[in-house]
């Protein structure tokens, strides 16, 4: 008999048959609609604007502003990313976060809501198909349960869901196209229905549900490999910026996910402005010194586990670059515990000296990447 059985008896019917009415709808009737139909460009407008303003709802408001408490907003912001965080489907912020907050403090284990280790499709969606772990509490969200907007929100959010974000789209599109006669009215609805809802909640949901599978999955770690959180440019692509999850794993309540200039995370470049507009202030930022050292502390398990290695399989070699890694080490290691003083005293550290340090880690990594262990000669 096989070990594999779905728990039927545990199964969250309403969540499991929407997540999976929605989805085959999109990958059937809406392909259809769009082959057979004339679409005229307000509903494209709207998938557009909903896409963006739901999935970085979650991502700004539910996430970095709501769980993380990484910045504050004056209430346009929450009010916003409540009323279109509800129009992703994905349960109420005041859930949302209470399962996140779990999430960060249990991660990769048992109590994690979304345990990487139970599998990929466990942690993907998995977690809100089943009801296998007993009810959840919302004990760690005293201080959201203190704002009114947000409780009004988790009272409400399955009619703000389905008014503003599936019957909205439909009557707006139906709308335009009785007053700019462009379509037949039902077919305008229709389209706002299936592009702007149907369509856009299935592909905000799996970016969202991307986080906890892939971003879990896929990547590298250079912050800290004590969990199993990965930053990766391609998820940052395609979950707005909250790709660089082992960043966000170490440093939860940055504001940034994607730390460098450079990184893709427009999540983070919103917040900004919206701090530039005065609608956001209190913006937090773990020091660039800190950053660092949590860097320079990975390069060094990283190179020491190279060079044991090397010794393991080579114990009379003398070669250039077993000398070389052994410098390096042995340099790395005076360098972190310089910073980790300076760190701990809380002594500022010059941009300088930072880059500096910066870059012989780096170097340090690309040189450890390209030692290849060759198997030992007799
Ligand atoms: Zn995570
Ligand atoms: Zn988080």
């Amino acid at each position: 008999m096989s070990k594999f059985r779905i728990p039927f008896e545990k199964v969250n019917w309403i969540t499991s048959s929407f997540l999976i009415g929605t989805f085959l709808i999109a990958v059937t009737v809406v392909p259809w609609y769009i082959i057979n139909f004339e679409q005229s460009w307000f509903q494209w407008l709207m998938f557009a604007f909903m896409v963006p303003a739901t999935a970085m709802s979650i991502t700004l408001g539910y996430h970095r502003l709501f769980s993380h408490l990484s910045f504050k907003a004056k209430w346009p912001v929450k009010l916003f990313t409540l009323v279109f965080g509800a129009c992703a489907f994905e349960n109420s912020c005041l859930d949302w976060s209470s399962d996140h907050r779990k999430h960060h403090k249990h991660v990769d284990h048992d109590e994690d809501p979304y345990d990487i280790s139970k599998g990929f499709f466990w942690a993907h969606m998995g977690w809100l198909m089943f009801k296998l772990r007993p009810d959840k509490t919302n004990d760690n969200v005293n201080d959201l349960i203190k704002d009114r907007l947000v409780m009004w929100q988790h009272k409400y959010v399955q009619w703000i869901a389905l008014l503003v974000g599936l019957v909205g789209p439909a009557i707006l599109a139906g709308a335009y196209n009785h007053f700019f006669t462009v379509l037949p009215v039902w077919q305008g609805a229709l389209g706002g229905f299936l592009l702007a809802g149907v369509l856009r909640v299935v592909v905000v949901q799996h970016s969202t549900f991307f986080i906890n599978s892939l971003c879990h999955t896929i990547g590298h770690r250079p912050y800290s490999t004590k969990h199993s959180a990965r930053d990766s440019i391609i998820m940052a692509f395609a979950t707005f910026g909250e790709g660089y999850h082992n960043y966000h794993h170490e440093f939860q309540h940055d504001y940034r996910n994607g730390v460098k200039p450079w990184q893709w995370d427009p999540t983070k470049w919103t917040i900004w402005t919206l701090s530039k507009l005065g609608l956001a202030s209190n913006l937090r930022r773990v020091p660039d010194s800190k950053i660092l050292l949590a860097e320079m502390g990975e390069a060094r398990l990283r190179a020491e586990e190279k060079l044991a290695a090397l010794n393991a399989a080579h114990p009379t070699m003398t070669e250039r670059a077993h000398v070389m890694l052994n410098e390096l080490c042995e340099d790395l290691a005076k360098n972190y515990a310089e910073l980790e003083k300076l760190v701990t005293q809380r002594v500022e550290v010059s941009k300088q000296t930072l880059v500096g340090w910066q870059q012989e880690t780096r170097d340090l990594m690309k040189f450890v990447r390209s030692i290849r262990l060759m198997p030992a000669t007799a």
